[in-house]
């Protein structure tokens, strides 16, 4: 493996997709370690990242030929946030467009798909912000308290949300309210709906989005609904039924952000192995101390083993086979494994670990962010205790 160390994304991870994954890494090789460090210094966000790859169509992978796509599977989707990953970049500013827009293809109407995909697909619309999470009721997501109320052909939406990332640089929203209160359903599960609001018309007139300064520059938010209007067209599918068709898109969330996770264990440990190569103490390689050398190998290890599960969850989910739990296994194996090569790299780097222009604290800390967001770990592991082994519920 050594000699094929001389830059970072050398790993032979070429056999799934090879063109795809040269073609991302030309993409961002302009945007490198110097360009995330300015951004995060401006609190600012990856505009012209986002508009190379917006342009070079990998955005659109997903959505169908027919709507401007390339329609492609989710394997080729997760081949190309692997690689951003492993180049030392993030996709976070832009990668909610890849699953999100699932929900409007598979439940939206003709109509809603074809006023917004083709133009998804072009880049003339974001779809970026995706709003379930709440201050009140983080990941008991049923018992959200944003309401949307039918007045005549509209709906009326009061509530707040938190952790809305990219809402300042998307002009479409994905957002997750309760039409009929919890108390008069049968299912805490029945009564939510979803819908497609579009946020250049809300700003202002009922929707408040305010930026929250956070650890990592993930361009997030919270937003404050007080009346906002919004056309009942907005709905997607059937009113009440938007939870299931939320969970419907979770699959490939956490396939997606596994995927994520493996660009960064694979920049970690590239990054790690030449610096342990590199550096010299006490008049040999760093790396050549089993104490340094043992870490790294050891998440090389784990993230080869989670690997296979992520090629697995594509595989389940191209072919439309059930694929919750290698999707959430995935995530979960990936986010630790990718942690531990961050901690390996860390500590490979000794003090130079804390300087910024190694980038190694930089993704250091916004690897960690996997463990929490989209779903928390114990999340994952409670829907693997009662879903697949049979165990009560916890909540
Ligand atoms: C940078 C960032 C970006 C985000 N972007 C978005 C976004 O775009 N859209 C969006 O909707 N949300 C977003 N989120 C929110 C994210 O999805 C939530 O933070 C996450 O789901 C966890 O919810 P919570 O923070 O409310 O934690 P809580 O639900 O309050 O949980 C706190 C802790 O308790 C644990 N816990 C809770 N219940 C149980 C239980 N029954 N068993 C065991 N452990 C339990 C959890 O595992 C967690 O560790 C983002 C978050 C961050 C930090």
């Amino acid at each position: 493996m050594s000699e094929t160390l001389d830059m970072p994304t050398s790993l032979d991870f070429g056999e799934d997709y090879p063109e795809i994954r040269d073609a991302v890494r030309k993409i961002c090789a302009p945007f490198d370690g110097t360009y995330w460090q300015k951004l995060e210094k401006t609190d600012s966000y990856p505009d012209e990242f986002v508009e190379a790859l917006t342009k070079s169509g990998f955005l659109a992978v997903l959505i169908p030929e027919e709507f401007g796509g390339s329609g492609l599977p989710l394997r080729a989707a997760s081949v190309v946030l692997e690689e951003i990953h492993a180049t030392g970049g993030n996709a976070g500013a832009c990668h909610a467009q890849m699953y999100i827009m699932g929900t409007l293809l598979r439940h939206g109407s003709e109509a809603q798909m074809k006023q917004y995909l083709p133009a998804i697909a072009s880049g003339e619309l974001r779809l970026q912000a995706f709003g379930v999470t709440e201050p009140t009721t983080g990941s008991d997501t049923t018992k959200l308290k944003t309401r949307a109320e039918r007045d005549g052909d509209e709906y009326v939406v009061n509530g707040q949300k938190v952790w809305t990332s990219r809402a300042l640089y998307s002009d479409l929203m994905l957002l997750l309210a309760r039409t009929t209160p919890v108390d008069q359903v049968t299912s805490k599960t029945d009564g939510l709906s979803v819908f497609l609001v579009d946020m250049r018309a809300a700003r202002g007139n009922g929707m408040e989005i305010r930026p929250i300064d956070a650890m990592v520059n993930h361009n997030t938010t919270e937003i404050y609904f007080d009346n906002l209007r919004i056309p009942a067209s907005s709905l997607i599918g059937e009113e009440g039924r938007g939870f299931k068709y939320i969970l419907d898109g979770m699959n490939a969330e956490r396939t997606l952000v596994a995927s994520e996770c493996l660009g960064d264990a694979r920049w970690f440990i590239e990054t790690a192995t030449r610096y342990a190569n590199d550096r010299v103490v006490f008049g040999k390689p760093i790396g050549a101390n089993q104490g340094v050398q043992f870490p790294i190998a050891r998440a090389y290890a784990e993230m080869r083993a989670a690997e296979l599960v992520l090629r697995r969850a594509c595989a389940l989910f191209d072919a439309g086979q059930p694929c919750g739990e290698d999707a959430n296994m995935a995530k979960f194996l990936l986010s630790e494994a990718s942690w531990h090569a961050g901690e390996a790299c860390m500590q490979t780097h000794g003090g130079f670990g804390y300087a910024c222009e190694y980038n190694v604290e930089r993704k250091w800390r916004e690897n960690r962010l996997y463990q929490i967001a989209p779903i928390s770990s114990n999340l994952i592991l409670a829907y693997l205790g009662q879903h697949v082994l049979g165990m009560p519920r916890s909540y």
